[in-house]
């Protein structure tokens, strides 16, 4: 791969790289083509990272689709794949870690002791091996985003770090490899995420501007979706994560919650304009 992509590097147009775990669904392939729209080649990898899951998560059962993944890649116009075996990437004696402090410690960190420790160290060695000029994420995972961008910065890394919309189903449930874990009545039920974001959006286009009052609605629709565990639901600074009491700035809505056994994350995000503030689910 290293080789590949110290040839790809010098063709001209940037290179772009877009890392996942597989199970594609079309929030990675919206990564793909924003990728495909500016660079050349585009580079993808499939690596389910055992170092990001706790003990007691979901690394052993999570979805593992590599052919179909292979085809849709491929038909997408990527270039190279990159799908290394987790030995290869943690050797035995492997010792390095990076942590992104205080970011890493809030939000899904404390819910996942450990978990970003695990994703800043695999995105890190993944941008060493390949070395893109631009490396593309989703805000589906906005803090695991925010994360990469100061590790990038701290490190004085040469991959520019793109963040990309969050692709959602129909009904606005954001697309989530972990959605196929759900049963009909729990997918059902998990709309109450976006719900509760989009009653935010509304409130704030009302002129809500309150954090405390913003995340007590957000509670109220999601305690009134019995099948739905509430782990957190905050609103946040968009650069520190530290929560807000008013709006300002840049801020972030995030909830996670369980639906059965199967969590899940989203988040709206909110931008200060003149006054004005600009939502985006
Ligand atoms: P994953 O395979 O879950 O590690 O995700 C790989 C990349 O796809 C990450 O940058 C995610 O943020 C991004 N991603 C996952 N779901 C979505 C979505 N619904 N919309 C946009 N990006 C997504």
């Amino acid at each position: 791969m290293k080789q590949v992509a110290r040839q790809a590097r010098t063709e001209g147009r940037p290179t772009g790289f877009v890392p996942t775990m597989g199970a594609l669904h079309a929030g990675h392939m919206s990564l793909v083509r924003a990728a495909r729209a500016e660079c050349g080649p585009v580079i993808a990898s499939i690596f389910v990272n055992p170092t990001q899951f706790g003990p007691k998560e979901d690394f052993q059962k999570y979805p593992r689709t590599f052919e179909a993944d292979r085809v849709l890649l491929e038909e997408t116009g990527v270039d190279f794949l990159f799908a290394p075996e987790a030995a290869e990437i943690y050797p035995l004696g492997f010792r390095t870690w990076v942590n992104v402090e205080g970011l890493s410690d809030r939000l899904d960190g404390r819910s996942r002791p450990g978990h970003f420790r695990g994703v800043t160290t695999i995105v890190l060695k993944l941008l060493e091996i390949v070395q893109p000029q631009r490396a593309f994420f989703g805000r589906k995972d906005a803090q695991q985003a925010r994360l990469i961008q100061q590790m990038a910065r701290d490190l004085h890394m040469d991959s520019e770090i793109v963040v990309c919309p969050v692709v959602r189903e129909p009904d606005g449930l954001a697309m989530s490899s972990r959605n196929a874990y759900l049963n009909p009545v729990e997918r059902q039920a998990a709309t109450a995420l976006y719900r509760a974001l989009d009653g935010a959006r509304r409130g704030i286009e009302r002129g809500e501007r309150d954090a405390l009052r913003l995340i007590a609605a957000m509670r109220e629709v999601i305690r009134a979706e019995p099948l739905v565990e509430p782990e957190y639901v905050e609103l946040v600074d968009a650069e520190t994560l530290e929560p807000v009491t008013l709006l300002r700035g840049a801020c972030l809505a995030l909830l996670a919650a369980r639906v059965g056994t199967t969590r899940l994350i989203d988040n709206l995000l909110i931008e200060e304009r003149d006054g004005w503030f600009q939502t985006t689910l």
